[in-house]
């Protein structure tokens, strides 16, 4: 006898005929996406907004969108957690780390294949990661393959064939170097992925971490960021944080330590 449970079981085991890269995109938010702020949220929201956009509108085959924000603000870890959470058949990651060692046209080959490859499922996403560092731009003499940058450029826009839908997500640290080579205006939509700016933001990724066990070990750090950062505006990003978090934790004076690393920083 077939019980539900072995039928949704055998769902479960039935991979998708072309790429899943679940692993790639689980490495990429593998701490997790602390909802810090509203914003957090709000970009989640917006960015499912167009997931639904593609899987349901005849009339937008085709939507891209950018994630801009300063280095270590979280763009990656953004990315990957909205290819996670929807039921596409069709999700891969395109990224500088994916495409190491590899030749200039053989990463053409590469970003060219996964597109090819995405436009024989009906629904397909596409994450293009750190698309200045795929372009090997450099910012001393502004360096970068433009075989590369027009490569991307033509697969940014082109229509996927007919019946098919594709999602385009992108994300850079120098968004205004990707508007001089025309990349930026090739994407129909941007978000903009803010840096923690707050002292209640600060508090909710700290409190979040654990590095306490005692509530008031926390209170009495958050006093004392009040009390420091009060007169001083901050932007840091989220992966700095989290990292800062990590070496107050070594250390058998989490407190000082913690404080110390924001002195420097702000
Ligand atoms: P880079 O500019 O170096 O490419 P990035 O902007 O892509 O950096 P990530 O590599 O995504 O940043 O690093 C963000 C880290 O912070 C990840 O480890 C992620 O799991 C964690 N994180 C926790 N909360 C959030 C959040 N709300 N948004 C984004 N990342 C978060
Ligand atoms: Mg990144």
């Amino acid at each position: 006898k077939i019980l539900r449970e072995d039928f949704m079981n055998a769902l479960e085991e039935v991979k998708p005929a072309f790429g899943i890269a679940s692993e790639e995109f689980e490495q990429c938010s593998a701490n997790g996406i602390i909802e810090f702020s509203p914003s957090v949220y709000e970009l989640l929201q917006k960015a499912h907004l167009f997931v639904e956009q593609v899987q349901q509108s005849s009339r937008s085959p085709l939507v891209s969108l950018l994630l801009h924000g300063s280095s270590g603000s979280g763009k990656t870890a953004l990315a990957a957690t909205i290819a996670q959470r929807n039921s596409y058949p069709f999700v891969k990651l395109v990224s500088p780390e994916s495409m190491i060692g590899l030749t200039e046209s053989q990463r053409i080959s590469a970003i060219t294949k996964i597109f090819n490859d995405s436009y024989k499922s009906p629904l397909s996403l596409i994450v293009v990661d750190d698309i200045e560092r795929l372009l090997e731009w450099v910012p001393i003499g502004a360096r970068f393959s433009n075989s590369v940058l027009q490569t991307l450029l033509v697969l940014i826009k082109k229509q996927p064939p007919k019946g098919r839908r594709l999602l385009i997500i992108g994300t850079t640290s120098e968004r205004e170097v990707l508007a001089q080579m025309d990349m930026a205006s090739a994407f129909s939509n941007e978000i903009y992925v803010e840096n923690i700016g707050t002292l209640d933001a600060m508090q909710a990724v700290v409190q979040h971490s654990g590095l306490f066990d005692e509530q008031c070990d926390y209170d009495r750090l958050f006093a004392n960021l009040h009390e420091y950062l009060e007169t001083r505006p901050f932007s840091i990003g989220i992966k700095k944080l989290l990292l800062l978090v990590e070496t107050a934790r070594q250390d058998p004076d989490k407190h000082s330590r913690f404080m110390n690393e924001i002195r420097a920083l702000c």
